[in-house]
């Protein structure tokens, strides 16, 4: 089956599709995107991640492309052209091509492209014995509450993991906390209580970090908004980290030092056990 990508107002054969060479998004990550997962053919959550859009967008001053409306008929045509039942839909404006110069030209037309595939979440052998996780100095900008598209840093940080056999990196900023993965939020438990950063310009208000600590006041389990450090993180009863894709998945390891018993933990257990009904609620509506 061919895959389908729109670009500024067309839907093109994914291979032939492409953007200006003078994008602003391709030379100054002059943009932002979003990852919105797609559950039986529907997007689950989109109010939220278009929240964050639009907020995303705001803080690099720019205004939504289109409405609310718009955008839900192109992300339909997107997922229906695509013939994705279960995967992920993306999603990405940048402030559209120029003359290349660092600062923009007011009322430039923003370029927005979407595309979507199928996808299946990790495999389930990684959620019954926990994924293993490195750190790394957090090396990013000051605003990584903008979902942008510059992500050298992330990748970079996702190569390592790669590199070292792990599922994920965990970036440690200055005074030694966790911040977040390089495509997750991430989380330990402690006593009963579930510990995650607060939110703030240092890491992303992940979807998945909203939906879980949802979960997390409806099971009655006790929320601590604070940083924790890499040897809180070792010393924790459980880990896990959250993303759209990743849901959330129990973290047993942590560089070289076993997390809790080594076994993924009954909290993250009944997190993930709670948010995957949440799901299964979703595809059934
Ligand atoms: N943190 C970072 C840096 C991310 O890139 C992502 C997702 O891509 C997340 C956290 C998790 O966010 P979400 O739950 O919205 O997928």
């Amino acid at each position: 089956m061919s895959r389908i990508a729109y670009v500024d107002g067309r839907y093109l054969a994914h291979r032939r599709a492409s953007i200006h060479v003078e994008d602003r998004g391709f030379q100054f990550a002059d943009g932002v995107y979003e990852v919105i997962a797609v559950i039986g053919g529907r997007r689950f959550d989109e109010p939220r991640h278009l929240d964050r859009l639009e907020r995303s967008l705001g803080e690099i001053d720019m205004p939504m492309p289109m409405t609310r409306s718009a955008l839900g008929c192109v992300m339909d045509e997107v997922v229906r052209r695509n013939r994705v039942g279960d995967g992920i839909l993306y999603l990405q404006v940048t402030r559209g091509s120029a003359p290349r110069d660092h600062a923009w030209r007011d009322g430039s037309k923003p370029m927005v492209v979407m595309t979507a595939r199928r996808q299946l979440p990790p495999p389930s052998e990684l959620f019954e014995n926990g994924a293993a996780v490195i750190t790394t100095r957090d090396q990013r900008w000051r605003r990584n509450d903008v979902k942008s598209v510059a992500l050298l840093a992330n990748v970079l940080g996702k190569q390592e993991a790669k590199r070292a056999g792990v599922y994920e990196t965990w970036m440690v900023d200055d005074a030694g906390y966790i911040t977040e993965g390089t495509s997750t939020n991430a989380w330990i438990v402690v006593g009963g209580r579930i510990v995650t950063r607060p939110l703030g310009p240092e890491i992303l208000g992940g979807i998945t970090r909203a939906a879980v600590l949802d979960v997390a006041r409806d099971l009655q389990i006790a929320v601590d908004e604070r940083p924790f450090s890499v040897e809180d993180a070792a010393a924790a009863d459980e880990a896990f980290l959250t993303s759209t894709t990743a849901l959330v998945l129990p973290v047993t390891r942590i560089d070289d030092r076993v997390v809790g018993t080594g076994r993924p933990g009954p909290v993250t257990a009944r997190l993930l056990e709670d948010y995957r009904r949440v799901i299964a609620e979703f595809a059934k509506t």
